[in-house]
Parts: structure tokens; sequence; C-alpha cells
């Protein structure tokens, strides 16, 4: 059995940022279950956000934050966050991320809830891209050791200590087992639990699976963000209009052509994520219509192509040209703000497993993410982990402690109807139209009671998209059990049925397997 200093599933920003940082202090295996570049961080493309500019200060980023995270934010994470964010910008500067400038600085754009322009980007609306290439190029010249094609399938864990993995072979179909002192886990998000979701097919909610099952705690799943522009065209997967494209000016039309945001909101276009997808979501049934538009016509075509090259060429070579005609859209499934609990060095519940990513859950967002303060939570919480594991030494009891908590265990449910077959589309529709961006305890009871009748019926994982299946339906029963339990609407958990926030859930839903 081969043994590492450092373990690292998962190949996006976390992975190999991560991984670059750990080969200063021992001996690093990537694993990853795809190509090195599948992963939703070459999706990324409004930027990553920093305190960097004139008029800006950590003080500002912080509030910012706060607001957005309605009430769930962990403070101190997000101090953590604010405040290291400058110092990791100038070390991807380092690594040789190419950031856009204007007149010889980083050019800052702004995006819907920050008070003032923080978001860095690179290559336009091309940043995640950019990001996953300089960082898999130096993983290449580091001679970083990189198991393409080889997924997680489960952690290897003594008496609440992690001591390896075992993996799958997604060539060959054989399994193998690899012993370290750190694990850690990037393994990104589960997008895919939607029928309608802006992720790459490897957002399987994998990490949250294989955690959960080795004692970890899971927290905040209720909390699924649902970006409110996806491009809408027959027959094209859901594209992702970056918020930065109203950020400079673009504006939300309904099917009728009429402006609506400001019906809903005094922040108008440029209110937070969770807003302006429910907004949408009003709109398009009072309009009777599956999409709304956003409108960049008034803009300078020179603008739209250079500060948007990604979006408009996609847009053109699927026949629609946005400098003259308007943008369909949708909302979709985007970003999962809780996961596996960490402290703020990247620890779990479990002595030598660590999260980073969006797998993790460190407390920055709370119940909805501030746009581009995902790949800056990345690269804060990964270096801090870096600190943690510095001597060589594990922890025998991580203290992940976080605010007040409320726990629960995932019991089973006693299902006497009849469910529809699992397969990876009905799951899709069943997340999409019951576990949505508008929930009530009617369709999340439904949604409860097939997931877990599936859980009990389904065949053992043999290959990488049944064990993928197994995960998600595992993360999509802890998602809709924690939405059943909150009963009030805060951040991205919206419940028709209890539409206002109340004081007594401004608390942490925590599950454990036992
Ligand atoms: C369209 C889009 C636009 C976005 N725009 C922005 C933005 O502008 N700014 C921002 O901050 N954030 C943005 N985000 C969010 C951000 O991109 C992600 O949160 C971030 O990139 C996640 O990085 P990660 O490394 O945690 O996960 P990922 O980049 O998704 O990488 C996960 C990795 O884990 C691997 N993996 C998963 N399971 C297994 C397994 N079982 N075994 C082995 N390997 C496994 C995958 O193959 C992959 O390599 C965007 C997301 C999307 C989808």
């Amino acid at each position: 059995m081969s043994y590492y200093d450092y373990i690292i599933v998962g190949s996006g920003i976390a992975g190999l940022y991560t991984a670059l940082l750990a080969k200063e202090q021992g001996s690093v295996l990537v694993m990853t279950k795809g190509s090195i570049d599948d992963c939703n961080t070459k999706y990324a493309q409004g930027g990553i956000a920093a305190a960097i500019g004139r008029d800006d200060s950590p003080e500002l980023h912080f509030r910012d934050t706060i607001a957005a995270g309605d009430g769930l934010c962990d403070e101190e994470a997000v101090r953590i966050l604010v405040n290291e964010a400058p110092a990791r910008i100038a070390e991807l500067v380092n690594f040789g991320v190419p950031f856009d400038t204007l007149d010889g600085e980083i050019a800052l754009t702004l995006e819907a809830a920050h008070s003032v322009p923080r978001i860095l980007h690179a290559g336009g609306d091309a940043t995640g891209e950019h990001i996953e290439v300089t960082l898999s190029k130096r993983i290449r010249a580091a001679k970083i050791k990189v198991l393409e094609d080889s997924q997680a399938t489960e952690i290897l864990a003594e008496k609440g200590v992690a001591r390896g993995i075992k993996a799958l072979d997604c060539r060959t179909g054989s399994v193998e087992e690899f012993e370290c002192r750190y694990l850690i886990l990037a393994t990104g998000g589960a997008g895919q639990l939607f029928k309608f979701n802006t992720n790459s097919d490897i957002a399987t909610g994998d990490g949250i699976a294989l955690a959960f099952k080795v004692g970890a705690e899971i927290i905040d799943m209720e909390f699924f963000q649902f970006h409110p522009t996806a491009l809408h065209l027959p027959g094209v997967t859901p594209f992702l209009i970056s918020e930065a494209v109203r950020g400079e000016g673009g504006i939300l039309r309904n099917a009728d052509g009429r402006r609506f945001m400001p019906d809903y909101t005094p922040q108008g276009d440029l209110a937070p994520r969770d807003i302006v997808a429910r907004s949408i979501l009003y709109e398009m049934k009072k309009t009777g219509s599956d999409r709304v538009f956003i409108d960049v016509t008034h803009l300078s075509p020179y603008i739209i192509t250079t500060r948007f090259p990604h979006i408009y060429r996609f847009c053109l070579d699927h026949g629609l040209n946005i400098t003259k005609e308007l943008v369909p859209v949708a909302p979709a499934a985007h970003y999962m703000m809780g996961g596996i609990k960490t402290n703020s060095w990247g620890e779990t519940n479990i002595a030598g497993l660590f999260a980073t990513g969006e797998t993790a859950c460190t407390g920055v967002h709370g119940a909805n993410r501030l746009a581009s303060n995902s790949m800056l939570e990345v690269v804060v919480f990964s270096k801090r982990i870096m600190g943690k594991t510095a001597k060589g030494v594990k922890q025998e009891v991580p203290n992940v402690t976080r605010g007040t908590e409320v726990h629960q265990v995932l019991s089973q449910r006693q299902v006497s109807k009849a469910v529809p077959a699992s397969s990876f589309a009905t799951l899709q529709k069943l997340h999409w139209d019951k576990v949505g961006a508008i929930r009530d305890q009617e369709s999340l009871t439904q949604a409860a009671d097939t997931l877990a009748a599936w859980q009990k019926s389904l065949p053992p994982p043999t290959d990488r998209p049944s064990h993928e299946l197994h995960n998600l339906v595992l993360t999509g029963r802890l998602i809709t059990e924690s939405a059943l339990l909150r009963e009030e609407s805060r951040g991205a958990h919206f419940r028709s049925d209890f539409p206002q926030s109340s004081p007594q859930w401004q608390r942490h839903i925590v599950f454990t397997a036992k």
C-alpha cells in the first residue's frame, strides 16, 4: 500500500492550490475522478473577491459578507476571510494567475450585494479557467503525482482517525487503498442533484457522502444557492450569465419586455442572488413564460465583447448576438453553502481529515454566499490547513464547534407509498420540483420519502456512475431533511409555508450518521 504525507482528493482550485502548498511540507498525491481539469472551477466567470481597491477595506468586505449570509455567518471565519484575502491574492499573482489590469493596476468590477467594486477577474469572464490552467501548469512543473480517473469511494478510518482512502480506477474497475497522514477532501459541490444547474458533471456530492459515512458532521445543507441567470435556450445545457453582466449595467426584463426587479426590491437588478432568483420565478409564473431576459443592448458592443468575451462567444455560437438581442435566462442550481463542517483550520471532527472548497462549510457563507467569495474561501482556508499540518502532528480531537447548533441523526423513514424508479434523471427532476428555490412541507416530505426509499433499494455501487448515484441520494437526503426541519425562510432557503425568518432559527442544523 502506498503512503503519502498528504492525499488530496479533487483537482479544482481547492485540490491544486492545496497540493502546491503541501508539496513544501511533505509527499503529496492528488487523485481526481476525471481528468485534471474536470471541475467547477474552470467554469467560474465573474472572479474572486478581495478588498484591495482604494475605496475598499476588509471591514466593508466583512459587512457585505455578513449581510448576504443572513444571520448565519461565522463572524470569526469571515474576519479571517476578509483579512487574509489580500495576501492570498498576492500569492495567486505569484503563481502566475493573469488577473486583468487597467492602467497598470489590477482591474476590479462590481457584483451583486458588494458595496464597492472588488472582484478581480482574468480573461474578462474566464477567471476560473485561467486559475485552473495556471495551477495545473504549476502542478506539472512541481512534479506532483496526479492520479486521474481515480474515484475516492471510501475513507479508511479507525477509532475516529482517518488513515487513508480507498479508490476505484474508473478505467479498469480495480480498487486500491492508499494511506496518508492527512487526508484532504477537495471534492466540490453537488449541483448535479438538480435538473437545471450550472455545474460540471463531477459535482455529485461525493465528499459529503464519504465524510458523513465515517462520522463527520455535515452542516447547513438546506442552503443551496440558485443562480438567477443561466442561459435558457432549447437543447443547450444551462450556461451561466455572470452577475457581472448586471454589474456592468445589464437589466432584467420579463417576457413582456418590462423591467421588473425594482418592483421587488430597491436594490433592483443587483439584489442578492436568492431575491433575484425568486423574483424571476414569480415573474415567469405571472407572464406564463419559462424564462426572463437580460438586456445589454444599451451597452457598448466594445464593453460587451471585451468584458464578457466568453459569454459573448458562447451565445453567438448558439445563434444569439447579445449586443443586439435579449438574452433568455432562468434560475439554475449553482452553489452548495453547506458541507462538511470544518473549523477555521480546515479540520473536521475526524482527526486527520480536512476539507476545503465547496465540499467544506467553514461558516463564511452563512445562509447565502456573497458572489465571488467562494474561490477566495478556498485559498484562504487551504493555506490555514497547511499552517495546522506544518508540524506533522495529528490533532487528536479537533474542536469544530460553531455557534448554536441543532444536532440530528439521519434516521430511516417508514415509506409505504410506491415511489418512482430511481435514476439520475428522476433524481434531478425530484430535486428541481420538490427541493428547489421555493419549497414547502408537502414538497419536501414527498422528496424525503422518495429519497429514503431509493437509498434502501439501490444495489451496491460498482462503477463511477453508480457510486455517484449513491452519493447524490445521500446528499439529497441531507439537504431535504435539513430543509424540512428549518421552518422559516432565510438566505437561499425559502419555504412558501414559512415565508419569514424566525429568531428561533438563528442556528445551524448539523447531521451525523449516528
Ligand atoms: C458556472 C460557475 C460559475 C462560478 N463563478 C464563480 C465566480 O465567479 N467566483 C467564485 O468565487 N466562484 C464561482 N463559482 C463557484 C466556484 O467555481 C466553486 O465553488 C469552486 O471553483 C469550487 O472549487 P473546488 O476545488 O472546491 O471544486 P471543483 O472545482 O468542483 O473541483 C472538485 C474536484 O473534485 C473531484 N472529485 C469529486 N469527487 C471525487 C471523488 N470521489 N474522487 C476523486 N475526485 C473527485 C472532481 O473531479 C474535481 O476535480 C462558480 C461556479 C460555477 C459552476
